[in-house]
């Protein structure tokens, strides 16, 4: 056998096909997606029908009775291999994520660092029995089961990790997986893929390109047994009314309008520099950006200006450009929706801090928009009220404590927050009455694979990751045992 590096090299450039039963897949009709930073269109991928889907699902049933007996160390085992592997064709999917994505370099590394550690720590988790009683009558503990065939629906923004952030889980806990990414970011998903199936038995992780009619086919599918959805609550809610045909368990992970809230007593230029990123990171791509931002109004015109010199330095460019800090949009339809919103500032009088309409970037490739601030607008204007989902976002001024709470509350979102101040208990104490997911003192993106992730409100049902995560793949079952009877 030769070296892991030798056994699994990819050609990342041609042959995206489906994967199904450890097999490359193909379909008679392909599509293509669309490089957001040249607006070339990329390979040909597959365009999966029912029949694509009705034979994924029945390999993973077939393959679910073995994969479930295995112990969590040999399941680990797998996992820790696969990690391994994908570390192998770094440089391969770092490309391909940067084309399909429109991810600058360091971002590109970033996720796909971090998804390759998620694997790897994921592996470390284990969901022991609770024992609840035992006497010497009877014992009654709880188990947590595998449910079965596992699809998770990805999103295009972190297309890796939150493919993998799924795929780890729902595999550890015994189930099998079966992987359908967004249909603008669909490349490197099927090369993981062919990775996978030169590590897992048959079945077991299988992956499935197609159009936007995909989604519903597994939703509908009465073999599949759980639904992991990451992407907006408008389709979140779609997802949730279709499971309910088959009662299949769900985790929705849905959008967010995070809320960061900076007390008088930072230092207010550290703090911008933080800020900056947690806010514009992937031009604003990622549900928990920070979206929008309540500054006491002791420090805000300082801190305005110091943010904005930190979003102003922020280099924009391609994923061919290696000091880009921000990339485009990544596809033409959020690109059209995020230019909608730009297109309020003038007709709704916004006083712009940094960036402004698009005009600017005119006449370029790419879908590129400038890093935009808006200073201080009406707490019912749309900029605060929707979650931009781009380079735009509002900074707002507040001065008590009671009100700026009711404000950041003040949505259906509920992903995550944040508070900043130099008084830990008085930041830990105003962090604890924010309605979200995740809430962090001087910090807005910690993030770990032992730790659960999710949504309050509409940005989500149940958890991922963690132990609280590893149970979203499981059925609880209740176990009584009589000792004397
Ligand atoms: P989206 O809801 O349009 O699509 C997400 C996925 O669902 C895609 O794979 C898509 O093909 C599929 N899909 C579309 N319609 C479907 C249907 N009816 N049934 C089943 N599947 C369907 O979201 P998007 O535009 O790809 O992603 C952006 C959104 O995702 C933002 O709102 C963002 O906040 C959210 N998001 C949330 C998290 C989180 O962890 N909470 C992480 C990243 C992104």
């Amino acid at each position: 056998m030769g070296s892991t590096t030798d056994l699994h090299k990819v050609d990342f450039t041609s042959n995206f096909q489906n994967i199904i039963n450890n097999a490359l897949s193909s379909t008679p009709e392909t599509r293509q997606a669309v490089d957001p930073s040249t607006e070339e269109l990329l390979y040909h991928v597959p365009l999966s029908k029912q029949s694509d889907v009705d034979r994924a699902v029945s390999f993973a049933k077939a393959a679910f009775p073995a994969w479930k007996e295995l112990s969590y160390d040999d399941r680990a085992g797998y996992l820790v291999r696969y990690a391994v592997a994908i570390e192998a064709n770094l440089s391969g999917l770092q490309e391909l994520l940067m084309k399909e994505a429109g991810k600058p370099v360091s971002n590109a590394s970033g996720e796909l660092a971090f998804a390759i550690a998620h694997v790897r720590e994921t592996a470390k988790l284990r969901l022991e029995d609770d024992l609840i009683e035992d006497t010497e009558e009877r014992k009654a503990s709880v188990r947590y089961v595998p449910v079965g065939v596992g699809v998770g629906i990805v999103p295009w923004n972190y297309p890796v990790l939150l493919g993998l952030g799924k795929l780890g889980p729902a595999l550890l806990t015994g189930n099998t997986f079966i992987w359908k990414p967004s249909p603008y970011s669909p490349y490197t998903a099927l090369k993981l893929g062919e990775i996978a199936a030169q590590i897992f038995p048959p079945g077991v992780v299988q992956v499935l390109s197609g159009d936007e009619s995909l989604g519903p086919l597994f939703t509908a599918h009465p073999e599949v047994a759980k639904i992991s959805f990451t992407g907006s609550s408008a389709t979140g809610k779609k997802v949730m009314a279709a499971c309910a045909s088959t009662l299949k368990r769900l985790t929705l992970e849905l959008g967010g309008n995070d809320a960061s809230i900076i007390y008088d007593d930072v230092d207010v230029a550290k703090v911008v520099q933080k800020i900056g990123p947690m806010a514009f990171m992937h031009s604003g791509q990622i549900c928990m950006d920070i979206k929008r931002l309540y500054v006491h109004e002791k420090i805000y015109d300082e801190f305005l200006a110091a943010f904005v010199q930190v979003v102003k330095s922020f280099k924009v460019g391609g994923g061919g450009d290696p000091e880009a800090f921000l990339g485009p949009v990544q596809n033409k339809m959020q690109f059209e929706k995020v230019k909608d919103l730009y297109s309020e500032i003038g007709k709704q009088k916004w006083k712009v801090a940094a960036g402004g309409e698009p005009a600017a970037c005119e006449g370029t490739r790419g879908f590129f928009l400038p890093p935009t601030i808006i200073d201080n607008p009406p707490d019912d204007s749309r900029i605060v009220v929707e979650e931009p989902f781009g380079p735009i976002m509002p900074v707002l001024k507040w001065s008590d404590e009671d009100e700026v709470v009711k404000r950041a509350n003040n949505t259906n979102m509920g992903l995550g927050a944040s508070v900043w101040s130099n008084d830990i208990e008085k930041a830990e104490r105003l962090a604890r009455r924010l309605e979200a997911g995740s809430t962090w003192v001087n910090s807005h993106f910690e993030l770990s694979p032992y730790v659960p992730f999710g949504g309050h409100k509409w940005s989500g049902v149940g958890m991922d990751w963690g132990v609280v995560g590893l149970k979203g793949w499981c059925n609880t079952q209740a176990s009584w045992v009589r000792k004397k009877f």
